[in-house]
């Protein structure tokens, strides 16, 4: 063996701490990164101490940079030559590719170049002037970021064990500040991305059932960040969507997916309950075991207010604002669900508007779309919260009353067709007279479908047509309060 011997490993372990130091407490990556190959460089008497940046790696391809080098002396400077820069090896290079391999793998290679067979990485590194070369790859979140080279073109040294062990020390070193820098950047990613759209990280620690929340949810700079139980976190969601969100999580573990979105709504300190997308990234070990589950929450109130605007309009008649037939359906199923379950009292009127075609013909028919707003408006007024007008045809409505038995429904149409009769003037042209006619049925235990209360309402409003219009006719036929055409 020739060359020189790195005598007492002591001056390479203090070299590597100075490195370390410049990296951790003074620089940082990339700058302390220079002391640290140097402080390598000047201890082991190499030429050149190097490092490679892996930018990417394909079936049969790899791309490399030489983005930093020390040399001792000039004429062993590499940094800059077009070769190296965005250095490109093809699968199709066997000892090359031999070499990229292992050192995907993690293992360090020693190279007297004197003793490789004749081949493309030999002229290469004769070509660079090099006698012996060790590489050590920097591992980054388990994969290959780059490697750490030591060139030597005087000599052809053989590395010890125990060197090789101090130089794959000062590789962690190397790894850990571009994992802190990563970090760094990430964080402030983050942040410009917290700037912009007004959201906060979380990661859910799996091992002790921790969340963890950067931040106080107040919104304000600089808040604190919390680790909360599982018992805090769900008091922070809004009582009417935890049971949805345990079910969300749940279904998303077992169906192996790795993206997670929810939509809840949050207490946040000063703003109350606010509505907030949950966006997470599941991440599972190879054995398939969950290892991380981490993402960010997004204010969503803007969205959620369109969201609901055109849930709301979905469900409503454009023209009087009234509830559309499919929102009176599901209610209508909802109710007879109760009626039957619960013997909840639920009521239906059926209204259609008494010879509304010669309103049309006689005034036009804008008059006409302004006469059914206008009865929307008196209807309501008559109304409880809980109960449903809904327009299902032309000039055709429906009041769906829940809990009402016939004498209560009978007074409820009673007032609607008397508010509609006693209608003052509509135009300023003149005045619009007005009535309705209306058909009363109760659910009862005979009927079985929900379609049933509709049609016997239905039945009960062709009376009311038939016995002369403007009046109230219950299904059974008694109605308690008769009134007569005006
Ligand atoms: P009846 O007393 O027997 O109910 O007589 P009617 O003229 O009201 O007859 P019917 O209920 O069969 O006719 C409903 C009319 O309502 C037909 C149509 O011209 C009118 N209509 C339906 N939808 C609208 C609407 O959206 N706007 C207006 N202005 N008129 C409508
Ligand atoms: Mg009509
Ligand atoms: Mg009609």
């Amino acid at each position: 063996m020739t060359g020189i011997v790195v005598q007492d490993t002591t001056n390479l372990l203090n070299a590597i701490a100075r490195g370390a130091e410049a990296l951790s407490c003074g620089a940082g990556w990339p700058d302390g990164m220079e002391t640290l190959l140097a402080e390598l460089g000047n201890v082991t008497g190499v030429s050149r101490v190097f490092l490679f940046q892996v930018i990417d790696r394909g079936e049969d391809y790899i791309v490399q940079d030489y983005i930093a080098e020390w040399v001792g002396e000039r004429k062993y400077a590499l940094l800059g030559d077009d070769g190296l820069s965005m250095f490109r090896t093809e699968r199709s290079e066997p000892e090359y590719w031999a070499i990229h391999e292992s050192r995907k793998a993690g293992s360090h290679h020693a190279i007297i170049v004197s003793e490789l067979p004749d081949c493309k990485v030999r002229r290469l590194l004769e070509g660079q002037g090099v006698r012996s070369m060790l590489t050590i790859p920097l591992m980054v979140d388990g994969r290959q970021w780059g490697v750490l080279g030591l060139d030597d073109c005087e000599r052809e040294y053989r590395w010890s064990e125990s060197e090789v062990a101090l130089l794959r020390t000062a590789s962690s070193l190397l790894t850990n500040s571009i994992l802190h820098a990563r970090l760094h950047a990430r964080q402030q990613q983050f942040d410009i991305l917290k700037r912009f759209t007004d959201c906060f990280a979380w990661e859910l620690d799996l091992k002790r059932m921790l969340l963890w929340i950067s931040g106080d949810l107040s919104g304000e700079p600089g808040g604190r960040e919390l680790y909360l139980t599982m018992n805090k976190a769900f008091r922070m969601v809004h009582p009417r969507d935890r049971r949805a969100l345990t079910r969300a999580v749940n279904e998303h573990i077992a169906s192996g997916e790795k993206t997670f979105r929810h939509d809840v709504r949050l207490y946040r300190p000063g703003g109350g309950w606010t509505w907030a997308e949950i966006i997470g990234s599941l991440e599972r070990t190879e054995h398939g075991e969950l290892r991380q589950f981490a993402g960010i929450v997004v204010d969503i109130r803007r969205r959620k207010v369109k969201e609901m605007k055109l849930q709301e309009q979905a469900c409503r008649d454009p023209l009087t604002g009234a509830a559309n037939r499919r929102t009176f359906e599901r209610n209508l199923s909802f109710y007879v669900d109760r009626a039957r379950s619960e013997a909840m009292d639920l009521a239906l009127l059926a209204v259609d508007f008494d010879r509304f075609k010669e309103i049309n013909d006689t005034w036009g028919h804008p008059v006409g779309d302004m006469v059914l707003k206008k009865f929307v408006r008196i209807s309501e007024q008559c109304l409880r919260g809980g109960d449903v007008l809904a327009r299902i045809g032309g000039e055709e409505f429906v009041v769906l009353l829940p809990g009402a038995g016939m004498d209560s429904a009978v007074r409820v149409g009673e007032r609607i067709r008397e508010a509609v009769a006693d209608l003052g003037p509509l135009l300023e042209a003149g005045s619009i007279g007005f009535t309705i006619s209306i058909g009363c049925a109760i659910w009862d235990d005979a009927m079985s479908r929900p379609d049933d209360l509709l049609e016997a309402a239905d039945k009960a409003l062709y009376e009311a047509k038939h016995a002369g219009r403007n009046r109230l006719v219950c299904h059974s036929g008694d109605c308690p309060l008769p009134s007569t055409e005006s």
